[in-house]
């Protein structure tokens, strides 16, 4: 009788403090979730400290190939530790092979490594940024109406070579389109031409949250400006390595890949 006794008791120790942590999103692959915990709790995804706004608010994000399961870990003002695991559903991903391409879209040639390796590193560091103001709140809208010509996940095959999988939902309109926020946030770069994205624009929506707008014709932004969801940031183009118009949208999580079709409704018309 006491050894159910002490059992019910933390049974009801437990869900009381599984009932202080919500999440809301999507657990899966390229998906991010919008978590809710007591204010001044701490929070670890598997080894990852994630900022935990004064509100209790954080977020989380699962790379493409995320493992099966994460461990989410919430301690509590008063110490009190609750670990969750939470199983990330899996996704299957398009394979496209696109064969015939003249060789220097496929390799680029070795007068350009020291440039993309430049571009690279300095995206790299963007990446970790943590911006401490919730901008990500405004919810998301599409960035551009058009064809979706291209998925997250996929991966290219080009001329028999297995290329890095795709990261972006592709959207395919005329050049000049208009590029909108798709939520708030901060311009933390604004390039008009690097080598495999052309015109590009980075925006910070907070907590380690930003999209990446890839092949603009026009850039209109510059670093430091604050955007409002639908605001214009430039308008859509065929720049960079691309074989026809399209506005190529990306989102991170930090280094973690997320599906941006994921925290929008459908494509209108498709
Ligand atoms: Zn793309």
């Amino acid at each position: 009788m006491r050894a159910l006794l002490v059992v019910l008791t933390l049974l009801a120790t437990l869900s009381s403090a599984e009932a202080a942590t919500s999440l809301e999103g999507n657990i899966t692959q390229g998906g991010l979730v919008i978590g809710q915990t007591d204010p001044g709790a701490s929070v670890t995804l598997d080894e990852r400290v994630v900022r935990v706004g004064p509100d209790g608010l954080f977020i989380l994000g699962f790379h493409r190939d995320a493992a099966a399961t994460a461990t989410l870990t919430v301690t509590a003002p008063n110490g009190t530790v609750e670990q969750r695991t939470l199983e990330v559903a899996p996704r299957t991903y398009d394979i496209q092979r696109i064969d015939g391409l003249p060789p220097r879209m496929v390799t680029p040639p070795p007068e350009v490594l020291e440039r993309i390796r430049r571009e690279n590193a300095q995206i790299a560091a963007l990446r970790k940024i943590d911006q401490p103001e919730p901008l990500f709140r405004s919810g998301f809208i599409w960035p551009a109406i058009g064809r979706i010509s291209g998925v997250y996940g996929s991966q290219r095959i080009l001329n028999g070579e297995a290329k890095q999988p795709h990261y972006g939902v592709d959207i395919a309109a005329p050049v000049g389109t208009p590029i909108k926020a798709p939520a708030d946030g901060t311009v933390v770069l604004a390039e008009a031409d690097l080598y495999y994205t052309g015109g590009t624009v980075i925006l910070d929506h907070g907590y380690g949250l930003s999209s990446a707008f890839l092949h603009m014709s026009a850039v209109s932004v510059k670093v430091g400006d604050r955007l409002r969801q639908g605001d214009v940031l430039g308008a859509l183009g065929a720049t960079g390595r691309v074989t026809g118009p399209h506005l190529d949208w990306r989102m991170n999580w930090f280094e973690s890949r997320i599906d941006p079709q994921l925290l929008v409704p459908p494509m209108p018309g498709q």
